[in-house]
């Protein structure tokens, strides 16, 4: 049974001491990893990782949308970084509108936000990468901003499979179908382990439209709560889809993996 933990932050503080054991770990069960950077060092060091291991590891290298204020974005030095060969994805990139970003100067960060994010949409489609967004209370905005530019955008939107995921999916079951709707499909991480609140969605979504990840170190699932979370555990978050969907979790990990396969042509 093959697996795919579609964001696990292995280049993190947390992994410092030990992201190969982390990561040997998850291979040595079948599980690939796609390491998601943050700012330009982490995706460097996503990269950097990923290329320790002849297969199985890949890198996505952006700015998170909590990492754009301090230094102006460099669309040159991402740019290179989309070179390599194990950079698979552009992310995590977006918006977050949750309190603790937004504490001061609301309407100036949404800006910058916007428009970083903007930027990275279109370095993906000019070197034909998928996106990996995060979208934290903010919907509002990400759904038209996402709208007008696959509208613009439209000659260079792939037509025979999906231009992005967003990433710990946040939103209700119309909000999914918005996104479908655009060509893009969702992924969730080991929350639905502990929340009942998807549970409904995650039943009703097509197979082609899902995928799974950790968002290591984070969001531990069940029944390792309170521990540092790693990629290996994703079979917990394909255990309980499965257990929601009413089917086997080899079939859970034959179409969320083939699903992560074509999204990031690995
Ligand atoms: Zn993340």
């Amino acid at each position: 049974m093959q697996l795919i933990d579609t964001h696990g932050h292995v280049n993190m503080e947390a992994f410092a001491a030990d992201a190969d054991a982390v990561v040997k770990r998850a291979l040595n069960e079948d599980t690939f990893v796609i390491i998601p950077g943050t700012d330009y060092k982490s995706s460097k060091r996503a990269i950097d990782i990923a290329n320790r291991y002849q297969t199985g590891v890949y890198a996505a290298i952006g700015a998170h949308p909590t990492e754009v204020y301090d230094e102006p974005f460099s669309y040159d030095m991402f740019s290179m970084l989309t070179k390599f060969p194990k950079t698979v994805a552009i992310g995590e990139i977006g918006l977050d509108y949750s309190w603790r970003e937004l504490d001061s100067d609301i309407e100036g960060k949404k800006k910058i936000q916007k428009e970083v994010f903007y930027k990275q949409l279109e370095l993906a489609r000019r070197v034909d990468l998928p996106v990996i967004i995060h979208c934290r209370q903010a919907h509002d905005d990400m759904l038209p901003l996402l709208t007008e530019f696959r509208k613009t955008h439209k000659e260079l939107i792939p037509k025979d499979r999906p231009w992005g995921v967003l990433h710990c999916f946040s939103g209700d079951e119309n909000l999914a179908w918005e996104y479908f709707k655009l060509g893009l499909i969702i992924s969730f991480t080991g929350l639905i382990t502990f929340s009942q609140r998807w549970d409904d969605l995650i039943r009703k979504v097509p197979e082609d439209k899902l995928m799974i990840e950790t968002d290591s170190p984070f969001m531990t699932p069940e029944p390792h709560r309170g521990k540092r979370n790693e990629p290996v555990l994703v079979k917990f978050v394909a255990e309980r889809m499965a257990e929601i969907r009413g089917v086997s979790v080899e079939k859970v990990a034959e179409f969320t993996t083939a699903n992560a396969k074509r999204l990031f042509k690995i």
